[in-house]
């Protein structure tokens, strides 16, 4: 059973949402970077065997977060701390 919380800022009840983890576009230019090395440089292509995986996970990981329907503020669900806005 999940815990129920409200906004802060009006008193909505909040909804979960997923949000992207990370910053989507440095995920696609790892995996950019990923591809150009394994075109320009064959011998670095084990570099790139890193970084592409590295990409996917930074542009595809999603976070649960609390959102309020009324007022769409966005609060963390992990730990105490409130973040509002995008
Ligand atoms: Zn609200």
């Amino acid at each position: 059973m999940e815990k129920q919380i409200r906004c802060t800022l009006c008193g909505t009840d909040m909804k979960t949402m997923q949000l992207d983890k990370y910053n989507k576009p440095h995920g696609f230019a790892l995996m950019a970077i990923g591809v150009v090395i394994v075109a320009a440089i064959p011998a670095e292509a084990l570099l790139s065997l890193v970084l592409v995986p590295f990409g996917l996970v930074v542009a595809f990981s999603k976070k649960e977060v609390w959102s309020c329907p009324a007022c769409f503020s966005i609060t963390e669900r992990i730990g105490n701390k409130q973040k509002y806005g995008w």
